[in-house]
């Protein structure tokens, strides 16, 4: 794309480039092992799917969706330094929507919903009530009978609940959801379970692992709530369960710290490996650390957000499964408040503002006939009709409209 205007934008910034630490190194192997690990266990029967052809059209559709992020930490002047991938590794050959507004409420589970639905959702912020209108992985199984591995959301945020993967609406619903996948709740079960079974003896130190534990749940305690780490996992095969906990329990005893993002990437690329799901969505949040008030970390979970995005892309490349047949979307589910606002500034997103409504969307891959930097203003319910048409679908009612630059 002409990156122009961009690139003048930021000419003479320095774009980050973070060097890693030792421990950081360190903590990617375990979270890669872990990842690996649950992947592992869940998906057994996987490895069947290589060479499945995809139903409908043919065409794959990844969504990668980023908690709150505001365009003064990113797409604007100032923001560019922090995600130096978007810019530079992937910019180029993207179809970049500068202005992709969210209309509805800007709490996650509505926002997310509302993406993934194509209709503005005004149900229960905390998640607990379905999506009311049906979600693309309900559309695409429905509309193309396509099988339950098809279709997988992997999420890092617990305000989702495994609701997020099918509506309540008549003749959809869970039977044609998504196989949703919480992957640090998982993790923190796992520790939960060994602790309660004794079997803690096994573990080197039970002290480390309950402080392990503390610090896990309190770092995604993002919105301030209580929750229960075993909500997640209720409809999880009970047999996939106890396989999961072990070899987690296992490997969390040997004390690695956690972030959310990280596990969530590491379980979407083992899903692509073994399952190659035609539609697969992955949240990342930890941007959200933004609600404890520390800007430094906020700007670190962008960067990791921007890292983890560009290995996703490296991922749909390199898999024969996905390479020349994948759409991959990437977008924020909404801003956060402006500087000097009521609400704290960056810590929320709530103000009825441009600073929180009014963000970005980029695509990149099958579904982008000339890479541009789109101008003009789209809504983010515009997107899920635009995906169903690159699987194949039929047109969704959607209060979204498609897009004319994406097709495949
Ligand atoms: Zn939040």
């Amino acid at each position: 794309m002409e990156n122009g205007p961009l690139v003048d934008a930021c000419a003479g910034a320095k774009l980050f480039r973070g060097d890693e630490s030792p421990q950081d190194a360190s903590r990617r192997r375990f979270l890669s092992g872990a990842g690996l690990l649950i992947a592992g266990a869940m998906l057994p029967e996987a490895r069947a799917a290589q060479n499945r052809k995809s139903p409908g059209s043919g065409h794959k559709v990844v969504v990668a969706i980023v908690g709150g992020i505001r365009r003064a930490e990113s797409f604007s002047p100032e923001g560019l330094q922090y995600i130096p991938h978007l810019v530079s590794d992937l910019g180029p050959d993207s179809l970049l929507y500068l202005h992709a507004h969210n209309d509805g409420v800007t709490a996650h589970f509505n926002a997310i919903s509302s993406i993934l639905t194509g209709n503005w959702q005004r149900v229960d912020d905390w998640g607990n009530q379905a999506p009311a209108t049906p979600t693309l992985f309900e559309q695409y199984r429905k509309n193309l009978r396509a099988e339950a591995g098809d279709t997988w959301l992997v999420a890092s945020n617990k305000a989702l609940t495994s609701r997020i993967g099918a509506s309540s609406a008549s003749y959809y619903g869970p039977e044609f959801g998504a196989n949703v996948v919480f992957p640090k709740q998982l993790m923190l079960m796992a520790i939960v379970n060994a602790l309660r079974n004794g079997r803690t003896r096994d573990m080197a130190d039970r002290d480390k692992v309950e402080a392990e534990l503390e610090t896990a749940m309190a770092g995604s305690n993002y919105e301030g709530l209580g929750w229960n780490v075993f909500d997640a996992a209720d409809q999880l095969d009970p047999r996939v369960r106890t396989t999961i906990e072990t070899a987690i329990a296992d490997f969390v005893h040997g004390g690695g710290p956690t972030s959310g993002d990280e596990l969530t990437f590491f379980m979407t690329r083992e899903i692509m490996r073994k399952f190659a799901p035609s539609l697969l969505v992955t949240v990342f949040s930890d941007v959200e650390v933004a609600h404890f008030g520390s800007y430094a970390m906020h700007l670190a979970g962008i960067r990791t957000a921007d890292r983890l995005v560009y290995q996703l892309w490296q991922e749909i490349e390199a898999n024969p499964e996905y390479r020349d047949k994948t759409t991959f979307l990437i977008l924020p589910e909404f801003g956060r408040d402006p500087d000097g606002s009521s609400t704290n500034g960056f810590f929320n997103h709530r103000a009825d503002e441009d600073s929180t409504r009014d963000t970005w969307a980029m695509a990149l891959g099958a579904g982008v006939g000339q890479p541009a930097i789109v101008e003009r203003p789209i809504r983010q319910v515009d997107l899920c009709p635009s995906l169903a048409a690159l699987l194949g679908c039929r047109p969704l009612e959607s209060q979204g409209t498609s897009l004319p630059e994406l097709r495949g």
